[in-house]
């Protein structure tokens, strides 16, 4: 039978797994793994294997835009032109009427680049204000804050081949082994080849990634810098930090060693809930080795203090000078598939386009001048959480949300939902029907989803993918680019916003990195489509050498983005900052993944074969906890805060520590009726410096669920 094969990149994980996409003459699709692709080489996790099933089933597929005239009528099936006309209706009124602050766009690190530049351009450029924020908010940012901080630029300075050049891996607040799984698979497989490499795990609790690591560092949820400085004062003690590297390629020593040393290293471990002899083990493993990975994800970043604790990691690179040296240095992984490329874009509300800051006047007057629209707003954007509380709080009126599902994955659920609920224009721009935010919508725009547009994206090690349409979108979906295009046309602004394909958005798109440090100027779309991937900077220069596939890694002439050209190590406060227990709610709730499961399953919950893992949402708890509670495993619980409750199923655990309690975030109200959904619990407190929301760290209370 003929079959067509299409190279493409998995949508879900930051890991950004090599896809090959095969189409049958009778119309079926295949998806393997690229045995070519340096990322996976030929591997797929449980997830991107059964990708084939999102792409042919389309029974839940929204196939044409709807509207409705007041929010007690249903949606009404209606033309692209007339949803397209009714919104921009009522974005001019609200801008004209109360600023362009009033209005925002909530977007998805699932946007392909050129989507997220588009929606960036538009809102910063044209509509006049800053407020467009990303999902990506929720899981990363405080990583970009940590990276600016002490490396001068958002730069994730290694490579995923650094895995099989290290010697120690510190997982410190990931668990890969179910959430970025080939990356995981590549770790197991160096131990396996090379047993004298040593893996470290930081987690509250006893993961499956803790189950093939050699090291436990049990620690008590939000303790993380104290952790980090406690292994610091140790490599100080010891004499195991590059005092060379430290003299020539950083700042900021003296007032790191006076802030480590406010406290002892047994004193630190009682902070942390971690022995003594394990931290001494850790930092001697550390100190030793000739390689120091250091990856990490939401354990660190979803915290109210994740800026400082990003940092506090990164510090143990800096002052062992074990960066910009291959198999060495700090890898956050990306939740999303194309996280990195939104941050390229600027599609944050802090930031603009190849990641130019908003608050720099200058960096404002280039993307005005390249843009040729209005002058581009001083006032920051709305960040995430901001955003659904102005719109709570009646501030601003109008939101487009795109591709992504707030009533599940943001914090405080119930606040989303007022949110929601008191917003005077809501537009859901989605692929599914599933989403549990789409019933709070007025108007409803059905996009083309992964395989039915092309574009680009970039994984957790800056490495440019292409992505080739495969299908086309089903009933009267269009691609998100297409959607944009059509509502500039009626905003006024279309001769600004008139592309005949993709690749003219990517090739604006480049032209904005010119001379900047993420510079793709001299990567064009063919050598993309042709060639496979590239990790940026790719300059101009680079592309005249036909080999190049970009820059492995960054710092290797250990002159960082500063302005001194030399890392900053951080000295900052130890202390966690989130909500206390207290009598009424004694636990700590850690919410987060579990292996077979994407986000608020809209994707992954409508494939038998991984609902089959787990299938319905629960708690976990410590015996010792659920026996003070006259709890028994699988009873039915409420776990209740003071923001709302939850009713699950408890699955008793040692896995983690007494006092502590786990739930996964996946399930919302309409793949739930038990509604299981954990952001009920979370609460809205975020790092003053990143805005991210700290998920891991809610106090609630479990109690046996009695019939009304
Ligand atoms: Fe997709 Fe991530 Fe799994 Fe790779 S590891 S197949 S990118 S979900």
């Amino acid at each position: 039978m003929n079959e067509k094969s299409y190279k493409s990149t998995c949508c879900y994980c930051g890991v950004g797994c090599g896809i090959l996409i095969k189409e049958k003459s009778n119309g079926q699709i295949l998806v393997e793994g690229d045995k070519d692709h340096p990322v996976n080489r030929g591997m797929l996790c449980s997830k991107g294997m059964n990708l084939h099933y999102t792409v042919m089933d389309k029974s839940d597929r929204l196939l044409y835009p709807q509207m409705r005239f007041n929010r007690n009528m249903p949606l009404e099936q209606v033309s692209w032109d007339a949803a397209l006309d009714r919104t921009a209706a009522i974005f001019k009124t609200f801008i004209a009427k109360y600023g362009p602050e009033s209005v925002g766009f909530y977007v998805s690190g699932q946007c392909l680049t050129e989507e997220y530049y588009l929606w960036n351009k538009l809102m910063k450029g044209f509509i006049g204000a800053n407020n467009i924020d990303t999902n990506s908010r929720l899981c990363m940012s405080s990583a970009v804050v940590g990276y600016k901080l002490s490396l001068g630029e958002d730069a994730v300075p290694v490579c995923y081949d650094d895995i099989e050049l290290s010697d120690v891996i510190l997982v410190e607040g990931a668990n890969p082994a179910w959430c970025h799984p080939i990356i995981w698979r590549r770790v197991e497989a160096h131990k396996v080849a090379n047993p004298h490499v040593k893996i470290i795990v930081v987690d509250p609790r006893k993961t499956q990634t803790v189950a093939s690591g050699d090291l436990h560092l049990d620690i008590n949820p939000g303790t993380d810098v104290a952790l980090n400085y406690a292994i610091a004062r140790v490599l100080i003690e010891t004499g195991k930090i590059d005092a060379e590297f430290i003299e020539n390629h950083t700042e900021g020593i003296e007032a790191f060693k006076e802030k480590v040393f406010e406290k002892t290293v047994s004193e630190y471990a009682k902070i942390c809930g971690v022995e003594l002899q394990k931290i001494k083990t850790a930092a001697k493993w550390i100190g030793q080795s000739k390689g120091f990975l250091s990856m990490w994800t939401m354990g660190l970043n979803q915290s109210v203090i994740g800026v400082n604790k990003n940092l506090s990691l990164i510090n143990l690179s800096l002052i062992t000078g074990k960066i910009g040296k291959p198999g060495n240095g700090p890898f956050s992984l990306t939740g999303q598939p194309n996280a990195m490329g939104g941050r390229e874009v600027g599609g944050l509300a802090n930031m603009l386009a190849s990641h130019r800051d908003y608050a720099n006047p200058v960096h404002r007057n280039e993307m005005q001048a390249f843009w040729g629209g209005g002058a581009i707003s001083e006032k920051p954007g709305l960040t995430a959480t901001e955003m659904f509380q102005a719109l709570a709080d009646g501030k601003m009126k109008a939101i487009w949300i795109v591709c992504t599902n707030p009533l599940v994955s943001m914090p405080d659920a119930n606040m989303i939902e007022r949110a929601l609920k008191n917003a005077k224009l809501v537009v859901v721009q989605d692929v599914s029907s599933k989403s549990d935010t789409t019933k709070f919508a007025d108007i409803v725009l059905p996009a083309a989803a992964w395989t039915e547009k092309d574009g680009t994206m970039t994984n957790a090690e800056r490495r440019i993918s292409y992505l080739n349409k495969v299908v086309d979108a089903p009933g009267n979906a269009l691609p998100d680019t297409e959607i944009i295009c059509r509502f500039t046309e009626k905003m006024g602004w279309g001769d600004k916003f008139s592309y005949n394909k993709t690749e003219d958005i990517y090739k604006e798109y480049i032209k904005t990195t010119e001379n900047t440090n993420i510079d793709v100027s001299g990567l064009d779309f063919e050598k993309l489509q042709n060639f496979g991937t590239v990790q940026w900077p790719f300059t101009k220069k680079m592309s005249t050498d036909e080999s190049s596939i970009g820059t492995e890694r960054l710092f290797t002439d250990h002159s960082f983005y500063t302005a001194s050209k030399k890392a900053r190590i951080h000295s900052v406060p130890f202390q966690n900052q989130s909500e206390q227990i207290s009598g009424d709610f004694p636990l700590i709730l850690i919410t987060g993944r579990i292996r077979d499961q994407w986000h608020t399953m809209t994707k992954t919950g409508k494939v038998n074969k991984l609902n089959q893992h787990i299938n319905q949402p629960y708690v976990e708890m410590n015996p010792l906890d659920a026996k003070e509670r006259g709890i028994s495993d699988g009873q039915v619980v409420m776990v209740t805060g003071t923001r709302g409750e939850a009713k699950v199923k408890v699955i008793l655990t040692n896995d983690l520590k007494k006092g502590n309690c786990f739930m996964p975030m996946h399930w919302g109200k309409i793949l739930n009726q038990n509604f299981g959904r954990a952001n009920n619990l979370t609460n809205s407190l975020v790092d003053p410096r990143s805005k991210e929301p700290d998920f891991k760290y809610a106090v609630v209370e479990i109690s046996k669920y009695e019939k009304p």
